[in-house]
């Protein structure tokens, strides 16, 4: 049977966080119980991604919600939904939006990486703001009757240049326009899952595979019952742009499960560990000759979530010869590998998705680098 070791791919320690290329998270086992159980019969689709809505609807005391294949799908199939509505016509010519209204308005300072999830199903995108500030006025000016969403992008409000979620809501809603919300990364804290929801974005869409450790390709979308029943229309099993973007019963289940043991967590035993992996990766450094040991919190977006504590460790290259990509990379070359990020000047050690007692592998091959 081929397994990772056969097949020659080497587990990581992961001290980066969730990043989908290091695999996102791992679920507990009773999610993969619950994701099992549900192998074993077959079900209408269509029927259990409305009873699971309902269900997680109901849990978390919002409107309504959708199972997706992740946030990205979510954003993408919530898009199609304020773009084309429920026209059988419209729906099927997506991502051709001819007659549509297809634009979301986004500040600029919210673009990333993620964002071609809209403009792929079609949007476009008219940003406003600059890197420095955004007015309400601004983007009032920039809705028009070719507006289909707007867009707020949860981590870019760290910056300055940023409105407030509420900024935002003020002026779409008077607007009558949806805000979609991304906050795929955006808990811990727990509270988050339905704050935003609550504060009034229309569509909130997180990640299943992050923080909420379901499977890795699952996402959960809630907000608004008419524009998510109009989701559905754009997402699988229904023949339309969403389809490539298939969910089966168990990632379904397996998400709700997931989010079924999240919110019975103990949220601060989890914080309370992170804290303990970092000061034992502190204490652990700190005597180390050419290297300055600190423990902090991002202040940067796109590094989430931003209220989990990190180790930043900076090298003075005249003691210890390597730079911090020079030390990421032995790391990620080492045995085991140890997935790593680094930022500015810094190698940042992130406990997210260290296991416990994996933080003394990360000292042991931090010094074995380090000390030659
Ligand atoms: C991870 C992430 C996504 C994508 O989420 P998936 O569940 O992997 O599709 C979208 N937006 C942001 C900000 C993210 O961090």
């Amino acid at each position: 049977m081929a397994n990772y070791e056969q097949l020659g791919v080497k587990p990581i320690i992961n001290a980066a966080g969730t990043f989908t290329k290091f695999s996102g998270s791992l679920m507990d086992e009773e999610v993969l119980d619950a994701m099992k159980e549900a192998s074993k019969q077959f079900v209408d689709v269509n029927e259990l991604l409305e009873a699971t809505g309902d269900y997680l609807a109901n849990l978390l005391e919002v409107d309504s919600a959708l199972v997706t294949s992740g946030a990205a799908a979510g954003m993408a199939q919530t898009t199609a939904a304020c773009m084309a509505g429920s026209d059988p016509h419209a729906i099927r010519s997506l991502p051709d939006t001819e007659g549509l209204n297809d634009e979301v308005v986004v500040m600029r300072s919210h673009r990333n990486p993620y964002d071609q999830a809209m403009s792929g199903v079609g949007a476009n995108f008219v940003e406003v703001g600059n890197a420095i500030e955004t007015f309400q006025w601004e983007l009032d000016a920039a809705i028009s009757e070719d507006t289909a969403a707007v867009a707020y992008f949860v981590q870019s409000s760290m910056l300055e240049a940023s409105l407030t979620l509420e900024e935002v809501l003020e002026v779409a809603h008077s607007n009558e326009i949806p805000v979609i919300c991304d906050a795929a990364a955006e808990i811990p804290p727990a509270n988050n899952l339905s704050k935003f929801a609550h504060q009034g974005a229309d569509i909130v869409l997180f990640s299943g595979g992050k923080e909420l450790r379901g499977p890795q390709s699952s996402g959960l979308v809630i907000g608004r019952s008419d524009i998510i029943e109009t989701a559905r229309l754009h997402g699988p099993p229904k023949h339309n742009i969403g389809r490539p973007m298939k969910i089966d019963k168990e990632t379904v289940m397996g998400l709700v499960r997931a989010v079924e043991l999240y919110l019975e967590e103990d949220h601060q035993a989890r914080m309370d560990q992170w804290k303990d992996q970092v000061s034992k990766v502190v204490n652990g450094l700190e005597d180390l000759d050419g290297v300055s040991v600190k423990s902090g919190y991002p202040a940067q977006p796109f590094c989430q979530p931003a209220t989990i504590p990190r180790v930043y460790l900076k090298f003075d290259e005249n003691v210890t010869d390597l730079n911090r990509e020079q030390v990421k990379e032995l790391l990620m070359e080492g045995e085991p590998p140890i997935a790593t990020e680094t930022y500015n000047d810094s190698l940042v050690i992130n406990p997210h998705m260290l296991q416990k007692g994996e933080e003394e592998t990360v000292i042991r091959r931090l010094k074995e680098i380090v000390i030659k």
